[in-house]
């Protein structure tokens, strides 16, 4: 299974040039001049590897991309990170790659560079506290804000090489649920089980494990239980929530429940009406419709049935170099949909105490509709017991 995986992962070798294209920086010095932002300055993480590719080790020592509203972007790393920074597809943008020695002040050294009359500057969300504290002590005349609310944007539609990258992704992640009837078996505990899930994960194709939920009987109706020493057994519900990171730095995340032979008739029946609900959500997906009602679609049948109060979460959240990212699936969000952008639809019915039952695909808004990358059959699988 493995040597065939990689192979098929080799014939399809990500190319950084289509999914990292050069022009994402120029779309990112237009966005914050447009936000009337005069800088933003983006530390290791997505946000970097989106505008860049360039995956960036998250260090103490400051690793930053520097994009003013008006002028060049440049980046700024350790000297001893320099030559893996030229090496990654950031070496290829013809930017500035300056490094600095251990004795240099990095923020003082970007501060001098930017504009003098510096106003506003902006971190990538998830840049460390202490990053921001320094750049707040280095540029004394500027306020701070949020990058996310620009880069969000720009990230959330998908170019056709992203949305390729997500296909493989959910085409891997596909290849694990395929297999669950191999791990899942009673007497076998939660944590066994995603043991065996996490190495399947990484040989389908992923080059990290991001999650595995393993949450069997009661524990399904947790939404974010992950794994425990309970023992599975036979006629119980098994929720398995599960994902990854490809080569090329793209998500996967799908979820199946799975009965481990014969389940209650109680799940049954509040089964029956989840795939009702997912799968007329998967069907509702085009662009126009809102994140909101996208969301009522599922929620208003699970609600008639009677389990209203048991879906206690959004349908989705946005997909890509993130697991979780724009645009979110969510009651109270009128953003309409548009083609490229790609999301979860995992509606959930979780009975406290009972069990619980979650179905997820991702998703991705098409020129007149939408197209699943999760493929694997959403009719309830019973498992030998
Ligand atoms: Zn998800
Ligand atoms: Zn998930």
């Amino acid at each position: 299974m493995a040597s065939t995986v990689g192979a098929v992962t080799d014939a399809n070798a990500p190319d950084t040039a289509a999914l990292y294209p050069a022009t994402r920086l120029e779309s990112a010095r237009k966005a914050a001049a447009d936000a009337g932002l005069d800088a933003l300055l983006i530390a290791p993480g997505a946000d970097l590897r989106y505008l860049t590719g360039y995956q960036a080790l998250p260090l103490e020592r400051l690793t930053c991309l520097v994009v003013p509203a008006a002028g060049d972007p440049f980046l700024v790393v350790p000297e001893l990170e320099k030559a893996a920074a030229l090496a990654s597809p950031a070496g290829r943008l013809g930017i500035d790659i300056s490094g600095f020695g251990e004795t240099d002040d990095a923020y003082a050294m970007i501060a001098r560079r930017l504009p003098a009359n510096l106003r506003l500057f902006a971190v990538d969300n998830h840049m460390w506290a202490e990053k921001l504290l320094a750049f707040q002590a280095a540029l004394p005349g500027a306020q701070a804000g949020l990058a996310g609310d620009v880069l969000s944007v720009l990230r959330m539609r998908k170019t056709p090489a992203e949305i390729e990258a997500l296909r493989r992704a959910g085409a891997a992640i596909d290849r694990v649920h395929r297999r669950m009837g191999e791990w899942l078996k009673p007497g076998r505990t939660e944590r066994e089980v995603a043991k065996d899930i996490a190495d399947a994960i990484l040989a389908a194709g992923h080059v990290t494990v991001d999650f595995v939920i393993v949450g069997s009987g009661p524990n399904g109706a947790s939404p974010h239980h992950e794994v425990s020493d309970r023992v599975i057994r036979a006629g119980d519900p098994v929720v398995v929530d599960i994902g990854g990171t490809t080569a090329d730095g793209y998500c996967s995340d799908s979820t199946r429940t799975y009965a481990v032979g014969e389940p209650p008739a109680a799940f049954r029946e509040l089964y029956e009406v989840l795939l009702l609900a997912q799968t007329a959500q998967t069907g509702a997906v085009r662009p126009g419709i809102t994140a909101q009602e996208l969301d009522a679609v599922g929620r208003d049948i699970i609600t008639s049935a009677g389990y209203g109060e048991h879906f206690i979460h959004r349908t989705g959240h946005g997909i890509g170099l993130e697991t979780h990212e724009e645009p979110y699936i969510v009651a109270g969000s009128a953003r309409a949909l548009e083609p490229g952008m790609a999301f979860s639809v995992e509606p959930g019915i979780y009975l406290p105490g009972m069990f619980g039952a979650r179905i997820e695909d991702i998703a991705v808004c098409t020129g007149d509709g939408g197209e699943r990358l999760n493929l694997t059959g959403r009719d309830l699988v019973v498992l030998p017991a």
